[in-house]
């Protein structure tokens, strides 16, 4: 758990009270102007959805001590914050016309006259508390809340765990450009080309012969961890312990199209066999889930082991199955994030596994392990061919050692010993 949750925690013992009716009179601002004054606290003390899944502050997941309409869901323009006083108060502002600079006036006004401290601007129109992928736009927010119909099918949408900015351009980019709609800001430009992930780094291939895109996005998500040479399990049939019922169909979602199988076991495989799904374990109360273990060498991986934290049905940190699924990433051969969103970037932003990443493993997969990659990489300089192999060993059976984990704000510790 974060600093901010903890806060959350202790507010459940402070008493919230709301900003408005009392403050009318003492704010000193025109009355029109505090209208309404909203609070935000912690209902649960725990958000629905907090700042190990997005990089958002889990204040952002607070519900309006009134309306108890999540912060993140209301409409612009919005502003919220905390005084900085010993009772932490936080306080914002929703679904004003008026711009984001008067209100943060407000809030600071309201500070300073009620707790004689100042504030700490938490949120400013969705530009904190977004969904984390980098998919923040304001402009997607004023569409939802333009269309009646919109907003409604995003009142009952079933991924709740998408913010009001990410699921309002994901719905403008399929159905609303189509059918016409506008909003300032909004274009075909919003949504790039038709590719699923135009966020993320490296080209997608539609199969066939790959691109040398491909071969740079498997450089640079496996690859570049051997000098070069790629790093996958032996066989493409992967041996899996511990994992049933929903944890197997987590680890499952990995089958489709790249070309690799699963293999139920109940003993811990043997090394260079498979994964190890050790389930809860106590890995550091800043985690969500971890993924370690090492690969040999000459590019065959040996063990792979996926931890979730004991703690985690009671951290902000999703389900419990795609912690697993992106720890399984790790460990068929995702070494490095992707830029979001997906569910390989570093927070797992979206429960998507995008058409990149899939077709980088069906790369992957479709050459041997510890295969150099080098030659086929763009303007692959002599400079980078010459690149010493200092990692890589044909007949290797020394151990090289990784480890990430999903960390608050999705940090991803690496950790290698040669
Ligand atoms: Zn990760």
């Amino acid at each position: 758990m974060n600093r901010l949750l903890l806060i959350a925690l202790l507010l459940l013992i402070a008493v919230f009270t709301t900003a408005c009716s009392e403050d009318k009179s003492s704010a000193g601002l025109a009355e029109n102007e505090m209208v309404p004054a909203s609070g935000y606290a912690p209902v649960s003390g725990v958000p629905v959805s907090g700042n190990h899944i997005y990089s958002r502050p889990a204040a952002c997941d607070f519900r309006h001590s009134k309306t108890k309409v999540r912060y993140v869901d209301a409409k612009l323009h919005k502003v919220m914050g905390k005084c900085n006083s010993s009772s932490n108060r936080y306080a914002g502002w929703a679904e004003r016309p008026e711009k984001p600079a008067v209100i943060i006036k407000w809030l600071k006004s309201y500070c300073k006259r009620k707790y004689k401290s100042t504030a700490t601007i938490i949120d400013v129109d969705e530009r904190q508390c977004h969904s984390g992928s980098g998919a923040y736009n304001v402009a997607a927010v004023g569409y939802v809340n333009k269309y009646k119909d919109v907003l409604r099918a995003f009142k009952s949408r079933r991924d709740t765990e998408l913010s009001k900015s990410a699921w309002g351009k994901e719905h403008y980019c399929k159905t609303g450009r189509k059918k016409g709609r506008t909003y300032p800001g909004l274009s075909a430009k919003t949504c790039g080309s038709s590719s699923p992930c135009r966020n993320c780094t490296g080209s997608s291939e539609g199969g066939g012969t790959p691109t040398s895109g491909g071969y740079q996005f498997l450089n640079k998500h496996n690859a570049y961890a051997l000098s070069g040479r790629t790093v996958r399990w032996k066989a493409k049939t992967i041996q899996v312990s511990g994992a049933k019922g929903a944890w197997r169909t987590a680890v499952n979602r990995w089958q489709a199209g790249i070309g690799i199988k699963f293999k139920y076991v109940k003993k811990k495989p043997a090394k260079g066999k498979g994964i190890q799904i050790v389930g809860y374990a106590n890995i550091g109360k800043d985690f969500c889930g971890k993924a370690s273990g090492w690969w040999w060498d000459d590019g065959e991986i040996g063990e792979c082991k996926v931890r979730v934290n004991s703690k985690h049905d009671n951290m902000p940190c999703g389900t419990v199955a795609r912690t697993i699924t992106h720890e399984v990433g790790h460990c068929i051969g995702v070494f490095k994030h992707i830029k979001g969103p997906g569910l390989m970037d570093k927070t797992g932003s979206i429960n998507t596994i995008t058409t990149p990443v899939r077709n980088m493993l069906k790369l992957l997969y479709s050459l041997p392990p510890g295969t150099n990659i080098k030659s086929k990489l763009k303007g692959s300089s002599t400079a980078l061919q010459r690149t010493k192999e200092s990692k890589y060993d044909p007949d290797g059976r020394q151990r090289i050692y990784f480890e990430f984990g999903i960390l608050k704000g999705g940090i991803t510790k690496v950790i290698r010993s040669d």
